[in-house]
């Protein structure tokens, strides 16, 4: 039955993209209507946030309406969960849950019921499918080794099978994992695959032809796009999102902006509070129009983006936004020559108990400073645990030093990132 849904919410999304701008904000406001009220009914957080400024779900008539609202930060939701935050009654062993911190290091839980994955899952891959990758296209995405569990729903239809490439491999290694998949379609985030675009140009080395590449999770930087898109012949199409709620943006062939799942989440732009214009960069809140297992209502997402008012020539009426440019000094280079992709944090991190949120600051080649909030189980063991998990991973001579603080500071783009390095890569 499931995956009849998530066929269903597919065909549907595909065709819906194309609406008209004007056609898509009702869609969007009555999808908003929908999961205001149901937060209001179910949800202790967000009753006792509507209570609390006298505004209720029928006085949200439309998105600009949400202003009158309180955000919610990733503290409230990590506080919160799970009675306050989940439906009471909610059966969490039928539930996809993630454990996650995100690009701010503030790891917590995120929990969707089967409806929810099956329409999230569908929006993931109304770009891929849209931009031109096939049912049957060798697919290889660069993950987590841990993320490999599950067989996904399309995998069990024999279509859209992904093979996996370790985002802990060295990129040599990646790259005879290429080979051997001969992918028609690389997906992954776009450090691990500059990294591998970058040795491939290095060693010189030819065979894996492509036809597509998408990049996605992290922000992709004007170099490191002229680099994947040199090496491999074919240009990149990124991905954007939040690990809470999915891809949420993603371009098409015409790199006019990134298109907006509007019928998917709700993205405000915002500084001081109010709405930035057109143009303008603004901190990003989402509310997401599906998850009603664990509903997020303008959840300050902690990154950073511009909402563009462009019409896209490709004639989607899903509206643009633009990427503010990433920065490359989140990359690790340690002693022995390997390269860390700052993605590595939230994978690295997200399983060990009692960080409320954490930060971490290479200091020399050798030297980490890592900053951590205690979380509600914090005890003696986090520390060592936090330095073990770090030597595995890099190395045996790197120094791991952590200092516990009350507050990460924000960087001065706004944007709170869990990495930074004071180390040249070259
Ligand atoms: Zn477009």
């Amino acid at each position: 039955m499931s995956h009849l849904r998530k066929a269903f919410y597919l065909q549907n999304l595909m065709k819906q993209q194309w609406l008209k701008p004007e056609e898509l904000d009702a869609v969007q406001v009555k999808m908003l209507r929908g999961i205001l009220k149901h937060a209001y009914a179910n949800v202790p957080l967000y009753r006792d946030k509507f209570r609390s400024t006298g505004v209720y779900p029928d006085d949200i008539k439309c998105v600009e309406d949400l202003q009158k609202l309180p955000l919610t930060t990733k503290n409230d939701v990590q506080e919160s969960f799970p009675s306050r935050i989940l439906p009471p009654g909610t059966d969490l062993s039928r539930c996809w849950i993630s454990r996650t911190s995100g690009s701010t290091g503030i790891p917590f839980r995120m929990v969707y019921g089967t409806r929810d994955e099956d329409y999230q899952k569908a929006v993931a891959l109304r770009p891929n499918l849209s931009c031109g990758q096939n049912l049957r296209d060798r697919w290889a995405v660069f993950t987590s080794p841990s993320h490999v569990v599950k067989k996904k729903w399309f995998q069990k239809l024999r279509i859209f099978t992904p093979e996996f490439v370790s985002l802990f491999d060295k990129p040599d290694d990646q790259i005879q994992a290429l080979k051997q998949i001969n992918p028609d379609v690389i997906d992954g985030y776009a450090s691990s695959i500059h990294l591998v675009a970058k040795r491939l140009q290095e060693t010189g080395t030819d065979g894996i032809h492509p036809r597509l590449i998408y990049s996605t999770s992290e922000l992709l930087t004007q170099d490191m796009r002229r680099c994947i898109e040199t090496t491999f012949g074919v240009d990149v199409l990124d991905q954007f999102g939040c690990v809470e709620l999915g891809r949420t943006a993603w371009e098409c062939h015409e790199h006019a902006g990134y298109h907006i799942d509007c019928d998917a989440v709700v993205m405000e732009f915002l500084r001081d509070g109010s709405a930035v214009a057109p143009g303008e960069r603004g901190e990003m809140v989402y509310t997401g129009l599906y998850n009603y297992t664990m509903p997020l209502i303008r959840y300050a997402v902690g990154d950073v983006g511009v909402p563009s008012d462009e019409i896209c020539p490709c004639g989607r009426g899903l509206p643009l936004m633009k990427l503010i440019e990433g920065r490359s000094d989140a990359f690790m280079k340690v002693p022995n020559g390997q390269i860390f992709s700052p993605i590595i944090w939230t994978v690295l991190m997200r399983e060990i108990p009692g960080i409320g949120q954490f930060k971490v600051i290479q200091e020399r080649i050798d030297r980490l400073n890592v900053l951590v909030v205690k979380g509600s189980d914090f005890s003696g063991a986090t520390i060592p645990q936090i330095q073990r998990e770090i030597k595995a991973a890099m190395g045996e001579e790197m120094v791991v030093d952590v200092d516990i603080v009350e507050e990460i500071p924000r960087d001065p783009s706004g944007k709170v990132r869990c990495a930074v390095s004071k180390v040249e890569i070259q």
